[in-house]
């Protein structure tokens, strides 16, 4: 150990780098293909790219200027987009910052951070920073969570759920009965609507009953805007309050700031975008139907889970990569044959459609 990692506050030194997805020249540096034929379906990322609307939008901007920090005409049009009130929205530098906030309001070292396995990772990346107890429940067969394991989970020392719905990368649904035992016991439950707007399915209706309740969301999956890093939560006054209170000040930056304003005034044409990318999942799903080799657990985002039975998620991975088609696999065990592929244009869903049939 250096001096410096002996200066170090222990749990910080040991943190792994968080391995996010590769930028497209390096995957094909690794495959050995060219640039132009990498179809990235690995990261859920809008294949559409922004509208042409929302890149125009942010030429121009007084960059010079500080962002607002109160979010005044963000959180006006969020209210708008959300039906919930301007004082109940915080927007965050991605979802990602909103995780990352929570943690930091709620949880002290040691105390209890509760996810439920296999999930998005920034819960427990976040929940290591400050040196808290994760405890991950794992998912029963279809996907869902062990609500009874969760409930003996949550003690004196529990402070905060993460429940992605859809979840990433099952594809399915938190219900509403268990998002309810679990705001019951008191701990702050955030939903985690990333995919909301493929879903259309949401719980932001128990905002209204439950203090302890987080709605988190994002611009970066339906709106085409994961380079800007703009998410935002919904929550109670009071839980908002505190989250602006400790948040960076200028935490959104003015081109973020400007293309979700301008996402927003194009909801429509964005929305029509994110059905089309659900149809092309519909169309991938309808291939496996009639293949033998692979299977998909259903989904209600713009990905899918599939499980191959002749290969190993490697393999997979591998035979998909030669033809130039990049899928998320993932470290854990009970994901080993299987790999997240992220809907796309009608034109790679062929692609990928005529490599499936080889590789599986
Ligand atoms: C992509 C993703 C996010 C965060 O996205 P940001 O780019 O940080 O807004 C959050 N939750 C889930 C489940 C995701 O898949």
């Amino acid at each position: 150990m250096s001096q410096l990692e002996k200066l170090m506050r222990p749990h910080m030194a040991k943190i792994a780098t968080y391995h996010g997805v590769d930028p497209s020249a390096e995957l094909a540096r690794k495959a050995g293909i060219k640039p132009e034929d990498v179809i990235r379906l690995n990261a859920n990322e809008n294949p559409y790219g922004a509208l042409d609307k929302v890149a125009e939008s942010i030429t121009g901007l007084d960059i010079h200027l500080y962002p607002d920090s109160q979010q005044r005409k963000l959180r006006a049009a969020l209210s708008d987009y959300t039906g919930q009130p301007p004082d109940r929205i915080i927007a965050g530098a991605g979802g990602d910052e909103i995780i990352d906030l929570l943690i930091r309001l709620f949880v002290a070292p040691g105390q209890k951070v509760l996810d439920c396995q296999p999930t998005f990772g920034m819960y427990a990346f976040s929940a290591r920073q400050v040196d808290a107890k994760i405890v991950s429940v794992p998912r029963n067969s279809t996907w869902d969570i062990d609500i009874t394991t969760m409930l003996e989970e949550i003690d004196d020392s529990a402070r905060i759920v993460f429940l992605a719905s859809p979840n990433n990368p099952t594809g399915n649904l938190l219900t509403e009965s268990d998002a309810r035992a679990l705001l019951e016991t008191g701990i702050v439950v955030c939903v985690d609507e990333t995919y909301y707007e493929f879903s259309r399915n949401t719980l932001s209706h128990l905002l209204d009953e439950y203090e302890n309740l987080v709605v988190l969301r994002s611009f970066s999956k339906w709106a085409g805007l994961a380079g800007l890093r703009v998410g935002y939560a919904m929550a109670s006054v009071n839980l908002v309050q505190h989250l602006m209170d400790i948040k960076q000040p200028y935490n959104i930056n003015i081109a973020g700031e400007t293309a979700v304003l301008a996402a927003l005034e194009h909801k429509d044409d964005l929305l029509k975008r994110a059905h089309s990318l659900v149809e092309q999942r519909k169309r991938v799903e309808e291939v496996i139907d009639n293949l033998d080799g692979i299977s998909y657990y259903p989904s209600e985002g713009n990905f899918l889970l599939c499980r191959f039975d002749r290969r190993t998620a490697e393999e997979a991975y591998v035979g998909l990569a030669e033809h130039g088609i990049f899928v998320r696999r993932f470290p854990q065990s009970a994901l080993d044959n299987s790999l997240r592929i992220s809907a796309g244009t009608p034109e790679q869903t062929d692609r990928l459609i005529d490599a499936l049939r080889s590789v599986v």
